[in-house]
């Protein structure tokens, strides 16, 4: 293993609230970290400014040879190449040339010189599962994201597949009912619309109003508004039968959409990341079932599906693990 002198890198990921910055050790770990929250649709300008002043703040009293470079994990649709936020949902709705003007930003101070890449935040999160929770050897992965939104990261041959213009790996939108609910994405019928955490406990309050008992309901004092996936999971876990359907419903609809995805892709390991995926085996043994009737290609090769134990922190970690742009066991890894 070549000894490359760095310590440590910065992970910059900014969700549609809240941004964390972080010096990250080159094993993963978080050494220091600052969460702020963020008007994302503040001027350009000052958005930068801010994450400007934490890159300082984060690496101050830190020798900055000692830091290999920034990586930034995003929301929305990436040019990874020129690396600009091209446009997302619920923030900028133009073009944000993001790393140019952090550069112009910095260009002053002792961070100037570290290179800065930025992808979407679920290429971050298989990045960062790949780089630290999947086996060594393993090359191919497929990561989905399970939270309001279901996203997905895909690594071919140890590197993140963008695809011709890096809109890759929408697993969420692939569609599992070709009669199913309009998406925000002009198409019916998204997996995202049945495995969203919104959709989750939609289909369950649907359930309670139709007269269905649960212990669901005694978990949020009645108030329906408060269920959340978390509480669903809490219900399945003390035998309730509405919870449980709805994991093994939930489970299904993943499976029917990741059947595909791997007779696609042939990847080796599956992972989960994303407060939704906590659920763990409440959705994962139906998802397998429907997995092993519906892909042959899984049946040629057993897959490896393994749930993020990183939680919130994986988004930062992985942000800051693109500095790694090379293929895990080569000799230039660090
Ligand atoms: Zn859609």
């Amino acid at each position: 293993m070549k000894q490359t002198g760095y310590k440590y890198s910065i992970g910059v990921d900014i969700g549609g609230t809240n941004v964390t910055v972080a010096l990250v050790d080159m094993k993963g770990v978080i050494v220091n970290k600052i969460k702020y929250s963020a008007n994302v649709l503040e001027k350009e300008e000052l958005f930068v400014h801010h994450v400007a002043v934490q890159l300082s703040e984060i690496v101050d009293g830190v020798p900055i040879n000692s830091v290999q470079g920034i990586g930034v994990g995003s929301a929305g649709l990436i040019d990874h190449g020129k690396g600009e936020i091209k446009c997302s949902p619920n923030m900028y709705k133009k073009k944000f040339p993001f790393v140019s003007m952090l550069k112009k930003k910095i260009r002053r101070n002792n961070l100037s010189k570290l290179p800065i890449f930025l992808e979407n935040d679920a290429n971050v999160a298989a990045w960062g599962a790949y780089q630290l929770e999947v086996p060594a050897a393993v090359n191919d992965v497929v990561c989905v994201t399970m939270g309001t939104g279901v996203g997905g990261g895909i690594i071919i041959d140890g590197e993140i597949y963008h695809g011709s213009n890096g809109l890759a790996g929408e697993i969420g939108h692939v569609t599992i009912n070709t009669e199913g609910p309009r998406c925000n994405c002009g198409s019916n019928g998204c997996l995202e619309k049945y495995i969203g955490a919104g959709a989750i406990v939609e289909r369950t309050v649907e359930e309670i109003k139709k007269g269905r008992k649960t212990k669901i309901t005694g978990l949020v004092k009645g108030k329906l508004n408060k269920i959340t996936p978390k509480i669903i999971a809490e219900a399945a876990r003390k035998n309730d039968s509405l919870a449980n359907n709805i994991w093994e419903e939930t489970g299904e609809y993943l499976g029917i959409a990741l059947a595909g995805i791997i007779n696609v892709l042939n990847p080796e390991v599956v992972v989960f990341s994303g407060g939704v995926s906590r659920a763990g085996n409440l959705f994962l043994e139906p998802m397998k079932r429907v997995i092993r009737k519906r892909s042959f290609v899984s049946k040629r090769k057993p897959i490896n599906y393994i749930i993020s134990k990183l939680g919130d922190d994986l988004g930062v970690v992985g942000a800051a693990l693109l500095v790694r742009q090379i293929k895990k066991g080569s000799d230039l890894n660090i």
